[in-house]
């Protein structure tokens, strides 16, 4: 079974595209039965900061991408990566380097005036250690000087560079420290991952990283190099295009069963289907069906699939989503009646919504404690008409049997009788029952509510 990683760099926010490359390999791993590790690439120190690290994490738990055991911190690995380093000094596929800063600058100067190149290629690539001087020096790889390599890519297929575009890179710093490209190798190695599914800006890096492999002669994992997200513009997203963190769109109150579906077809399909199960996403996840020109970020389609499974998912379950939801806003919890109110509404209240937000305003009738207090425009609907529609109609509603049928029968009675229309009662109803103008239809709500409280409303207004 696969070995995936997702292995963040905590020099930021969880972005949409790094949401994308872990969704990825943990559907590939979730549905080969394979692990899914994790690793925080937190080697460039200037950079990194624990707190990003965090918010990766929450983000990662939030899309309910769970990872096998403990993450690696990469950073905590640096003897294990330098012992490599020293292994492959041994075995002759690395080097001594005692070249200044100033003599590698010197050499590239000439090199780009004389060959447009700037890669390095040092003096002492093949000088006896019986003749090294005692001075700092740095590792540096034996990088292949002739002929080409080809990489087989899942998505990319065969991708060809010629090797002297491969310089003999440093693989330990003359302070001691191993460079992010070797740290990447060893991991992945000791980690035992046997696919690597990234962003394609890592292609070049796969030829780097080769030349270890090769020098170690260790087993290589599969490459899938998928490509960049782009705005509805076609240029790599950015903030430009509106919301690009994971936490955005949370707060923003997609449900993260849907941010997973609408994640997954950014840059994979199957077939024409569009919204599916967690199940059968992980069923049909392949590499194949990555594609290989950039997909691009479309809100519209995001709001749509968050829709179907605002929709797909079952009133209890999605009440406890919208209730961690709220948790996360800093909104007070629900009080029990107001729980109730909500299941009871929740039919109605996802219908058509895209988001929790909607599904809140919309749930504003059953939120209500104590008196409607109605807004602006509702307050407009409770003009002296509707007061005396309402002190009349409540006693016909007294009676009435509490079922659809029923109360539609005698509010149209009713309508009838006043020589006017259902549509004419509707404002006013909806204003005298949510105090707002979106609220789910006047019958859903009184049926929701229920007699005592509907009627209690209208007399509040009569
Ligand atoms: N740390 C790299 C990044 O955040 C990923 C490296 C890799 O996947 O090999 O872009």
């Amino acid at each position: 079974p696969p070995v995936t990683r997702f292995a963040p760099s905590p020099t930021g926010a969880l972005h949409i595209g790094g949401a994308r490359t872990a969704l990825f390999n943990w559907l590939y791993a979730r549905g080969q039965g394979g692990t899914f590790l994790l690793r925080i690439e937190d080697t460039d120190t200037a950079r990194s900061d624990p707190a990003h690290t965090q918010v990766i994490l929450d983000g990662l738990r939030w899309l309910g991408l769970d990872w096998d055991g403990e993450p690696v911190h990469q950073g905590t690995r640096a003897a294990r990566h330098a012992d490599v380093a020293q292994q492959m000094l041994a075995a002759g596929t690395a080097f001594k380097c005692f070249s200044t800063p100033e003599e590698i600058e010197a050499f590239r100067e000439k090199a780009r005036a004389e060959k447009g190149s700037t890669l390095f290629r040092s003096p002492w690539r093949d000088v006896a250690p019986a003749d090294h001087p005692d001075a700092p020096f740095a590792v540096r790889i034996k990088a292949p000087r002739d002929g080409s390599t080809t990489l087989h890519d899942e998505v990319q297929g065969d991708v060809t560079w010629s090797n002297d575009q491969l310089d003999d890179m440093v693989l330990l710093r003359s302070d001691g420290t191993p460079v992010y490209m070797l740290a990447v190798v060893v991991d992945d190695h000791d980690m035992g991952v046997t696919h690597v599914i990234r962003g394609d800006d890592h292609l070049s890096n796969a030829f780097r990283q080769n030349m270890i492999y090769d020098a170690m002669g260790w087993a290589k994992p599969v490459l899938a190099h998928i490509p960049l997200i782009f705005g509805p513009d076609g240029k790599k997203l950015s903030k430009r295009h509106g919301a690009t963190a994971a936490a955005e769109y949370q707060a923003l109150g997609y449900p993260a069963a849907g941010m997973r579906n609408y994640l997954t077809r950014l840059g994979w399909s199957h077939g024409d289907d569009e919204v599916f199960t967690d199940a059968q996403a992980r069923d049909w996840f392949d590499l194949e069906g990555i594609g290989k020109s950039p997909a691009r970020f479309d809100t519209k389609k995001l709001e749509h699939v968050s829709g179907q499974h605002i929709a797909m998912t079952d009133d209890a379950a999605l009440l406890q989503e919208l209730e961690a939801y709220l948790a996360a806003t800093g909104a007070a919890a629900l009080t029990p009646r107001q729980r109730d109110g909500m299941l009871r509404a929740m039919p109605h209240l996802k219908d058509r919504a895209k988001t929790f937000p909607e599904i809140i305003e919309k749930a504003h009738f059953v939120l209500i404690e104590g008196h409607v207090v109605p807004d602006e425009k509702s307050a407009a609907q409770l003009d002296a008409v509707a007061q005396r529609y309402f002190a009349e109609l409540t006693p016909h509603l007294q009676n009435v049997t509490w079922d659809r049928t029923a109360l539609e029968e005698a509010i149209a009675t009713f309508a009838t009788a006043h020589d006017t229309k259902l549509g004419k009662l509707a404002g006013p109803l909806r204003a005298a029952l949510a105090g707002r103008s979106v609220s789910p239809s006047v019958f859903d709500m009184m049926l929701v509510l229920g007699r005592d409280e509907t009627l209690s409303r209208l007399r509040a207004f009569a």
